[in-house]
C-alpha cells in the first residue's frame, strides 16, 4: 500500500505531528520555566502596584468583595499548580499520552490564570505576557491552541466586565491584549506547520525505507526463482544439465587438486520411446517423474548428485568413489527403479527399468572432464548392448 504524505490533510486523524516523548518532556520543562517567569511577574507587579504602600491594604481596596487568603490563592495558585503538575508529570508519568495531558492541563491553568489575575490586579499586561509565553510552548492541534486562546480572551474581557474592572483598562490596553493574541496565534501557526513539515519529511523517508526494503525483498524473492528456473529441471525437479556442468567441473578441479577420483553414473530409460507409444507422452511424463524421485532418494551422500541429462537419460556424479563403490550405488539404484514397479509391457521382466553405465576416472593435468562422461557412455551403451536393466562400470586408469 503506497502512502504519499505530502500536505497536512494526508496525516491521518488522531496523530499529533511530532508529538513524541521528548517532545513532551521539553514542552514540560519549559512549563516550568514560564510558571517561574509568571509567578516572579506576578510579585513584581504587585510591587509595582503597591509601590512602598502597605500591600495589604492596597490589595483590599483593589478587591474589597475578597479575602485576601482567596486573593493569593487565586492569584498564585495556576502557576503553582503548573509547576506542581511539571513535576509531577516529568518524576511520575511515563507515557507521551501522559505528558500530553499534562501539558494541556499546564497551559489552561496558566492562560486562565493569568486572565483571571490580570482581572483581579486590573493589569492586562500580566495576561498579554503569558499569552506570548505561552504561544512560545504550544505544539497542540491549531484548532485546540485556538480555542484556548479564544477562550482565556473572552474569560479575561467578560470577567473584567463582571468585576466591575473594565473602566480601569483603557483602549490601548485592549489593543495590546488583541495584539499579543494576533502575535502568539501566528507563532502558533509557525511551529505546527514547522511541526508538521517536519512529520510529513520523516513519514515520507520511513514510507520511501519501507518500499525500497519492500523492492529489495521482492528482488531477492525473484533471484530465488531464477536460480531455481536456471538449475533445476522443470519437469523432474531434479537438476537440469547446466547444473550437472557446473557441478561436474567443481568437482573434477577439486579432484585434480586433492588426486582423488570422480565417479559418474549415465543412466537410461530402457525403451523409454515404446513406453510413451503405449501409454502416450503424458504417462511418459508421469514416469520420467517418478524415476528421477527415485533416484534423487537413493544418492544419499552429501556431495553427489542426481541430474537430468536429456530426454530419459540421467547422471549421478559420485565424487571420491572407486570403481567397486560406483557399482554398487549403480546397482542399488537400478534396483529402486525397478521396484517401482511401473509396467512396461514392451520389456520381458515386465516393468520400467534403467540401464546403467559409469566410469571412474583420477583427473590428471591437461585431461578434460569430457573423457569422463564419454567412459560412462561406453560404459551405458554396453549396458543396453548387453541386454538392458544392467549396471557396467569401467575402470580407466
Ligand atoms: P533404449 O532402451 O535404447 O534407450 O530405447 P529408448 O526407446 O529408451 O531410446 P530412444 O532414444 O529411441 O528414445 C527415447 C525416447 O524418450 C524418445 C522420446 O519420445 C522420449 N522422451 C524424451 N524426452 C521425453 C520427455 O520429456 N517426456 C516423454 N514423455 N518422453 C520423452
Ligand atoms: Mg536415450
Ligand atoms: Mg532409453
Amino acid at each position: 500500500m503506497g502512502c504519499n504524505l505530502k500536505n497536512r490533510k494526508d496525516i491521518p486523524p488522531g496523530e499529533v505531528p511530532g508529538f513524541n516523548r521528548r517532545t513532551a518532556s521539553d514542552n514540560i520543562v519549559r512549563e516550568q520555566v514560564i510558571a517561574l517567569l509568571v509567578l516572579g511577574q506576578y510579585l513584581l507587579s504587585l510591587v509595582w502596584v503597591g509601590g512602598t504602600e502597605d500591600l495589604g491594604a492596597l490589595l483590599s481596596a483593589m478587591v474589597p468583595a475578597m479575602p485576601r487568603g482567596l486573593f493569593f490563592g487565586v492569584v498564585f495558585l495556576p502557576p503553582f499548580l503548573t509547576l506542581g503538575i511539571s513535576l509531577f508529570a516529568r518524576k511520575f508519568l511515563g507515557g507521551s499520552t501522559r505528558l500530553f495531558v499534562c501539558h494541556r492541563a499546564n497551559l489552561i491553568l496558566l492562560l486562565f490564570g493569568a486572565a483571571l489575575t490580570a482581572i483581579l490586579v486590573q493589569a492586562p499586561f500580566v495576561f498579554e505576557s503569558v499569552l506570548l509565553l505561552s504561544s512560545l510552548l504550544i505544539v497542540m492541534t491549531p484548532a485546540f491552541s485556538r480555542g484556548l486562546y479564544l477562550g482565556a480572551l473572552l474569560f479575561f474581557f467578560l470577567g473584567s466586565a463582571w468585576a466591575g474592572g473594565w473602566p480601569g483598562f483603557s483602549w490601548f490596553d485592549i489593543g495590546d491584549v488583541v495584539l499579543t493574541t494576533l502575535v502568539g496565534l501566528i507563532m502558533v501557526r509557525f511551529r505546527f506547520s514547522d511541526r508538521v513539515g517536519r512529520y510529513l519529511t520523516r513519514r515520507t523517508m520511513e514510507e520511501q525505507h519501507r518500499q525500497l526494503k519492500e523492492t529489495n525483498r521482492e528482488l531477492l524473492k525473484a533471484n530465488g526463482r531464477l536460480q531455481a528456473i536456471t538449475y533445476v529441471d522443470g519437469l523432474t525437479g531434479v537438476s537440469n544439465w547446466r547444473a550437472f556442468d557446473e557441478g561436474l567441473e567443481g568437482e573434477w578441479r577439486r579432484a585434480m587438486r586433492g588426486g582423488t577420483p570422480v565417479g559418474l553414473l549415465m543412466l537410461d530409460i530402457d525403451f523409454f520411446k515404446a513406453y510413451n507409444d503405449t501409454y502416450g507422452h503424458q504417462a511418459g511424463d508421469d514416469c520420467l517423474k517418478q524415476v528421477a524421485g527415485s533416484l534423487e532418494a537413493g544418492v544419499r551422500r552429501q556431495g553427489e548428485m542426481v541430474a537430468r541429462y536429456g530426454g530419459e537419460e540421467f547422471a549421478v556424479i559420485f565424487p571420491g568413489a572407486n570403481g567397486d563403490a560406483l557399482a554398487v550405488l549403480g546397482e542399488s539404484l537400478r534396483r529402486r527403479v525397478g521396484a517401482l514397479g511401473l509396467t512396461h509391457p514392451s520389456l520381458p521382466w515386465g516393468h520400467v527399468s534403467i540401464s546403467i553405465g559409469g566410469a571412474v576416472v583420477c583427473p590428471r593435468a591437461g585431461e578434460d572432464r569430457e573423457s569422463l562422461i564419454r567412459q560412462a557412455d561406453k560404459a551405458l551403451y554396453a549396458a543396453k548392448e548387453a541386454g538392458r536393466n544392467r549396471v557396467v562400470i569401467r575402470k580407466v586408469p
